[in-house]
């Protein structure tokens, strides 16, 4: 979990503002065993992230240099910490703080500089004093009056947001891509058939590997350099038993898979169509932010009939609007027809999981969309997005900064759901939005 390192010269104010950030969450005090009297591990609850803050009080000046016993100590939470509070008070600024801003000026590009004591008109206008030390926009804050409070936290969300966005692409350069795929659907619907012939294009990677403690064993195939596993090849391909078709959806076995999986392949017998148990898995697989692909299996037994596809999937939107982004690809497990279209669609849906955009280019588009498009008024006033920031991929999140949290129009929820996937390139995965309030 990320770790955020407070840090400032004695009175600036640390305790006060460790106390109101951990105690307004209500988290629990957890002094963690060795880690010394000065510095103190919280967990901090800023949603949605679960932090630790650390009050890294050992800092002191002598001098002009740290005090080198408890440096060493503190230095190696500065390093480790995902993000730095610097607290300084803007009554006053000393030569301590001077050395600490040299000190703490390696750490730039992870430190936001905190000014406290800001508790009236007056002290706000010192603030702009603090730009000069070029440790970017100062955030003002009076710790004993709870005042920035919200701000403080919206900016170490930005920054936790953009940081984490960072880190999963350069976590994606490094494992190139990887799938693990779930194929779910009623029995006899050809997943058996299909996990065969996928796995049969690439024999000499095939891996049966028994799972130790789960009842699970994983095949794998490549497709375009990529990796892909195929979860619980054993649940699909052992020879059926009479009753089993029932065993087959059991909840657990399924949401097991789907808590794995990258991309749930539903596949469908396009005889039958989609089941009631479909809709119940599916809803499942949303709730989870897991994509899904649609299969249209035992395409060959159709009579072909111009617009066909294109009907199915109009019926499917308009029976199970859930699954309005899903794809749909018609396919012959047993002749293999249209099974290359169904690797391309997966692998365009994996990417799209992972995809990330920046934030800039977001808050531009947000602005964009509400030129065209304002929430409706609620009794207490307008309702209004104030900016956002995706903080999150597999699955792709959103969080969205507004005025009033409560009774936000859940039909805005659905314009902006729609633009996101339109227009940033996710049109067919589920894209998460959260919303925070900022007073
Ligand atoms: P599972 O229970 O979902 O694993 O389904 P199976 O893969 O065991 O397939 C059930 C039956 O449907 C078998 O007899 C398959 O040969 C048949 N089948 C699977 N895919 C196709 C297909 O694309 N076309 C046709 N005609 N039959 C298929």
């Amino acid at each position: 979990r990320p770790l955020i390192a407070v840090v400032g010269r004695p009175n600036v104010g640390k305790s006060t503002l460790f106390n109101r950030l951990v105690r307004k969450r209500r988290a629990i005090t957890d002094p963690t065993p060795g880690v010394t009297r000065d510095s103190i591990e919280h967990e901090w609850i800023l949603d949605p992230y679960a932090l630790t803050i650390v009050d890294t009080g050992g800092f002191k000046v002598e001098g002009d240099s740290l005090d080198e016993q408890v440096k060493e100590k503190s230095v190696s939470y500065l390093k480790r910490a995902d993000l730095i509070l610097l607290l300084m008070d803007v009554t006053d600024v000393t030569g301590e703080d001077e050395t600490f801003i040299e000190y703490l000026r390696p750490y730039s590009d992870k430190l936001l500089l905190v000014v406290n004591k800001v508790d009236n008109r007056e002290r706000e206008n010192g603030v702009w004093n603090y730009l000069s030390y070029g440790l970017g926009e100062p955030i003002a804050i009076s710790a004993a009056h709870g005042l920035g409070i919200d701000l403080l936290e919206e900016a170490v969300l930005r920054f936790l947001g953009e940081a984490q966005l960072l880190k999963s692409r350069e976590a994606e350069a490094e494992d190139s891509f990887s799938l693990r795929l779930a194929l779910l659907g009623k029995p006899n619907t050809g997943k058996s058939t299909l996990a065969n012939r996928l796995i049969g294009r690439d024999v000499s990677i095939v891996s049966d590997l028994p799972g130790t403690t789960r009842d699970v064993v994983e095949s794998s195939f490549s497709y375009r350099g990529m990796n892909c596993t195929i979860l619980d090849t054993a649940g699909i391909r052992r020879k059926k038993k009479v009753g089993e078709n029932i065993e087959y959806y059991s909840v657990n076995r399924a949401l097991s898979a789907i808590e794995e999986a990258h991309v749930v392949l539903l596949m469908i017998d396009a005889q039958e169509g989609l089941s009631e148990q479909d809709k119940k898995i599916t809803s499942q697989i949303i709730k989870r932010g897991r994509s899904v692909v649609m299969v249209l299996n035992k395409w060959d037994l159709l009579q072909e009939v111009p617009n066909m596809i294109q009907a199915i999937s109009d019926r499917v939107r308009f029976l199970f609007p859930v699954l309005s982004f899903a794809p749909l690809v018609p396919i012959s497990a047993k002749t293999g027809e249209g099974v290359d279209k169904l690797l391309s669609t997966v692998y365009a849906v994996r990417k799209q999981m992972s995809k990330r955009v920046d934030t800039s280019r977001f808050n531009d588009k947000l602005k964009e969309w509400g030129e065209h498009y304002q929430p409706a008024r609620g009794k207490r006033g307008h309702f209004k997005v104030l900016y956002g920031t995706q903080v999150g991929v597999e699955p792709v999140r959103f969080l969205l900064f507004v005025n009033r949290k409560k009774g936000f129009p859940p039909g805005y929820i659905s314009y902006l759901t729609n633009k996101i996937r339109k227009e940033l390139g996710f049109p067919s995965v589920p894209v998460i939005i959260d919303l925070k309030e900022r007073r």
